[in-house]
């Protein structure tokens, strides 16, 4: 295999002058308080090697990467009837379109834009108590990621609470289409805390190893999901893991990935690695700017890209 240190230092001195780019998510208060002149990347691979670079040990919020957990979850919980609740098509709108939902009679797209995703979530919660949900949501990630360090920045979760006005729509709207079981305050306030996951890249990489190697994680040795939903949830990723611009991650990177407006992207190169980047500062469709061109050198300078190389 190349040298993926020498190949993850080169990057990191080609992205060094650009830090800074982008916009941080302000609509969400707490993390317009972040500084956009962040940037760090870890790759590890399905035989247990680390790589990293920068500030790859900084805890970030992974908001909407934690979406592919839930889904994870959620699969494991109801198996394909899950695809009455949600679709499986790219949605071409922005991540909380509520023209779309109505459009589509509250049956969200994808299980990644946030209307999907809020119904994943309401899925997972059935039988359960909000805060239970979001313990299950916890322990399953710190099992993956195999560090119990890992913890909901509450302060995050609480911001969100008071100014996701256009989710508290979304969820209203598929409540309203019986597309949600729960009362709406109760799913937003697992939605909101799931977002506000707080983690590092190396914790964000290992935690979602298991889509690199056929469903298990060949560092603990945990079985997590069957290889076929394994290749099936990288499917979603590449088709709709950045929103509308999933189309153009996939012509420039070619990999499946989910991104969160906190900056990170978590990648999966299958059978050989999964990567996590993290940079605030976002592009127009909310996708970390700098994380998208990072991988995009990575696919280019590895080979990876699921296209061929
Ligand atoms: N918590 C964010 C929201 O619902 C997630 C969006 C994202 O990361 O793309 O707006």
């Amino acid at each position: 295999m190349a040298d993926l240190q020498a190949i993850l230092d080169s990057i990191y001195t080609d992205i060094l002058p650009r830090v800074g780019e982008g916009k941080v998510a302000d609509y969400i208060p707490e993390l317009a308080k972040i500084d956009p002149r962040q940037f760090g990347m870890t790759i590890v691979t399905v035989d247990g090697k680390v790589y990293r670079v920068g500030d790859a040990d900084i805890a970030f919020s992974i908001q909407s990467i934690s979406k592919v957990f839930m889904l994870t979850l959620a699969l494991g919980k109801v198996g394909e009837s899950l695809w009455k609740r949600v679709g499986r098509e790219p949605s071409g709108s922005a991540f909380n379109s509520i023209v779309q939902l109505e459009h589509e009679s509250g049956i969200p797209r994808n299980p990644f834009i946030n209307a999907g995703a809020i119904a994943v979530t309401d899925v997972v919660m059935a039988g359960h108590a909000p805060r239970e949900a979001i313990g299950e949501l916890l322990r399953f990630v710190r099992y993956l990621a195999d560090d119990e360090s890992i913890t909901i920045d509450d302060k995050v979760a609480r911001s969100e609470t008071q100014t996701g006005y256009r989710n508290v729509a979304l969820a209203n709207f598929m409540r309203a289409y019986r597309n949600l079981d729960h009362p709406v305050e109760h799913v937003l306030g697992v939605y909101f805390h799931q977002c506000a996951l707080s983690m590092n890249c190396e914790q964000l990489a290992r935690a979602g190893l298991f889509l690199a190697a056929r469903g298990s994680n060949p560092m603990t040795g945990h079985s997590v999901v069957s290889p076929k939903r394994a290749r099936r949830i990288n499917a979603l990723m590449l088709t709709c893991g950045h929103y509308d611009g999933s189309g153009d991650f996939a012509y420039h990177v070619g990999l499946p990935g989910k991104s969160g407006v906190g900056g990170g992207i978590f990648a999966v190169a299958p059978g050989i690695a999964s990567i996590a980047v993290w940079s605030p500062g976002l592009n127009k469709v909310g996708n970390s700017q700098l994380g998208a061109v990072a991988l995009e050198m990575l696919a280019a300078r590895t080979g990876w890209s699921v296209f061929g190389d």
